[in-house]
């Protein structure tokens, strides 16, 4: 993770400041508070805000006056009901604001979640940092053969290190092509025409925004293993910090959600012959074949 000393001191000066304030706040989330957590080679994730605490949640459900005089397992009791029972509205009443630093093909996966508030760094306005992705070794897989969606076999150490040359000697030509169009003294050409052959694996950053049901409904589509890594490892990392700001919510959530699978109408009849120790086949089941072996997936079949 590639910070500036200047970018250091400004996140160590925003960590040094300290505000009274009459509202809730989670001290497991202050500690975390502006510091840069790394993902990936040169990415980050930094919870710049927030508002609201389980309490909040909680207080929103009842639609109270205050905080409420509740016992801790009273509140959890509530919190994982509303979870249970899809009731989200209470868990929007929290918000979240992160800084991301992310390459800009994961970029193009993020931002399309569309329930989110989103600032990007200008490259009309300034130019883009030097700083791109470049997959670890263990990371370098090829093709699926089953999944079009994803990733084989780890590739052979020589054949790895053929394609990070690539990357790398695209990356630095386009760069290099980048810095000769934007120079002042040559061609002087706009940024905003400049920055276009940059590589899809060049950093961009971003202000994120948003509440906690739409938080939960990201991290759910991508800290699952469905999801590419290269966003996973981000879900991954805003995980541990929602687990540190709202804790009750945060358990609800890997119960309900991350946890959880989803059987159809179809496969609960298919489960219901089987607990009746029927013999059942995936031929005259009802489900396909895709669908039988996810549902013996999800069984530890
Ligand atoms: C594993 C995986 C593979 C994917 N593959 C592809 C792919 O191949 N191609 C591709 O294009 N995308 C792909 N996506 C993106 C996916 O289709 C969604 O666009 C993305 O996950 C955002 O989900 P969302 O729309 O539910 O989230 P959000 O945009 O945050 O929306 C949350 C919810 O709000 C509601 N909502 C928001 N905006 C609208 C609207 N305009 N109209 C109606 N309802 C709305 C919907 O109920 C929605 O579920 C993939 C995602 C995953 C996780």
């Amino acid at each position: 993770m590639a910070l500036t000393p200047e970018q250091t001191s400004e996140i160590e000066a925003a960590r040094a400041k300290h505000a009274t304030t009459r509202r809730a706040t989670v001290p497991a989330l202050e500690e975390m508070l502006f510091t840069a957590i790394p993902v990936l080679d040169h990415g980050f994730i930094r919870v710049i805000d927030y508002m609201g605490d389980d309490a909040a949640v909680v207080q929103a459900a009842r639609v109270s006056y205050g905080r409420g005089t509740r016992k801790t397992s009273e509140d959890e009791g509530l919190i994982r009901y509303l979870m249970r029972h899809w009731h989200s509205t209470p868990f929007e009443m929290c918000e979240i604001k992160y800084h991301v630093k992310l390459p800009i093909f994961v970029a193009r996966q993020w931002i399309r979640h569309r329930t989110a508030n989103v600032n990007e760094y200008s490259a009309r306005y300034s130019i883009m940092d030097k700083d791109y992705y470049v997959p670890e070794p263990a990371q370098m897989a090829a093709q699926s053969a089953d999944n079009r969606q994803g990733r084989g076999a780890v590739l052979d150490g020589e054949t790895a290190a053929r394609v990070l040359s690539l990357l790398r000697e695209d990356a630095e030509q386009t760069y290099g092509h980048y810095e000769e169009m934007l120079d002042e003294n040559g061609i002087g050409l706009a940024r905003e025409l400049a920055r276009m052959n940059l590589t899809l694996n060049t950093y961009t950053q971003w202000y994120w925004k948003t509440d906690l049901h739409n938080l939960f409904h990201f991290l759910r589509l991508r800290a699952d293993a469905h999801a590419q890594y290269e966003i996973r490892v981000y879900a991954e990392a805003m995980l541990e910090t929602v687990k540190a700001w709202v804790p009750l919510s945060y358990g609800a959530f890997c119960d309900y959600r991350l946890g959880a699978v989803t059987f159809s109408a179809k496969m609960m009849e298919v489960l219901r012959k089987m607990l009746a120790g029927e013999t059942v086949e995936q031929a005259g089941s009802g489900l396909s074949k895709r669908e039988w072996a996810e549902m013996l997936d999800a069984l530890g079949r």
